[in-house]
């Protein structure tokens, strides 16, 4: 149930109804916007007089949520949300690139590649440690290994790192880690949903591979509704009947994420796409469709990558493609 209170009431009162719906035993989350503040009413409502609530006279409306997700609903908190890693904002009209290999293969690697992308306007530098891999008996990642390289590439370049957690026993490793990547394959992990919203990290939840809007949203619901508001979407392609592209970017899902919810969305053209010469204009078109960032796989030799070379831009191609879409985004603002 969302609860809008008029403009101008004394902050006193509105506490008072705030805490009235705690005694109810609801949770209350509480956005306050430019104009009105906007009470979100968490749990079971149905004892909730609404025609009671309605005639306060510091109500301005009252109206039911009648989508399964509350707290990731943009009813629910009419603002855009920003997320914050260390410096970097992203959503509410911030735009983040996020740069990095697939894999952290070694140290010259992961250092090489982030002050490459660094140089190139990268804000975050990404690379997978622990990798899940369609095969048993390709490259797994250097697990615990390759978070302390990136650390010594956030180091040496100051860029936060952002990193896949596939199993929820490996969250002591990402302590220090700035950004947990949530991957497709693990978008319904509900047990590691579940404890990724016991902790205040920023988590980047990827859509999976054959899910729908409203079950990515309902995954984010899961985050949220264990108290971690930083959730970041991210459209990284959905199987379709694409022969010739890895997956299918359903781009038409930023807009109606934006519409049906306040978190950030970003797109991640490299996995939607496999092809590394699709990956810039696909970028330029998620940027053109309002995306708040993209997620971009960079590698120093793409040639030699453990994992998903075909789909990796050179840090010159990085270069060049960061340039134009600097430019679409100047373009649309
Ligand atoms: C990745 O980002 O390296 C990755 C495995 O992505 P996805 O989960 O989107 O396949
Ligand atoms: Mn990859």
């Amino acid at each position: 149930m969302i609860v809008v209170i008029k403009p101008h009431v004394a902050e006193e009162r509105t506490n008072q109804l705030i805490e009235w719906f705690k005694g109810m035993g609801l949770g209350v989350h509480v956005s306050n916007g430019e104009v009105n503040t906007v009470l979100g009413l968490i749990g079971d409502t149905g004892r909730v007089d609404k025609d009671l609530i309605a005639s306060l006279d510091i109500v301005d409306s009252v109206s039911q949520v009648s989508e399964k997700f509350k707290q990731c609903n943009r009813k629910f908190h009419p603002e855009d949300t920003v997320v914050q890693v260390g410096d970097v904002k992203i959503g509410g009209g911030n735009f983040v690139m996020i740069a990095g290999p697939c894999s952290v293969e070694s140290e010259e690697q992961i250092v090489t590649v982030a002050k490459a992308v660094k140089a190139s306007g990268a804000q975050l530098l990404r690379g997978g440690a622990f990798k899940p891999r369609t095969s048993p008996y390709d490259f797994q990642g250097l697990k615990g290994e390759g978070i302390e390289l990136l650390k010594i590439a956030r180091q040496e370049t100051g860029l936060p790192i952002v990193s896949e957690i596939m199993n929820l026993i490996d969250l002591p490793l990402f302590e220090d880690v700035d950004v947990l990547q949530v991957g497709a394959r693990s978008m319904q992990n509900f047990d590691l949903l579940k404890e990724l919203g016991k902790t205040k990290k920023p988590i980047l939840l990827k859509r999976g591979m054959a899910n729908t809007l409203q079950e990515t949203l309902m995954s984010a619901e899961y985050i949220m509704a264990g108290g971690n508001e930083n959730v970041i979407f991210c459209e990284r392609g959905i199987r379709t009947y694409s022969d010739y592209t890895r997956n299918t970017l359903d781009l038409s899902a930023v807009p109606m994420l934006h519409e049906l919810s306040h978190l950030p969305v970003i797109v991640d053209p490299s996995h939607a796409t496999g092809l590394a010469r699709l990956v810039e204009p696909m970028a330029l078109a998620a940027t053109a469709c309002g995306a708040d960032g993209l997620l971009i796989e960079v590698h120093n030799d793409p040639l030699h990558a453990l994992c998903d070379g075909a789909q990796s831009l050179r840090p010159e191609e990085f270069d060049a493609a960061a340039k134009k879409i600097r430019k679409v985004r100047e373009a649309i603002l």
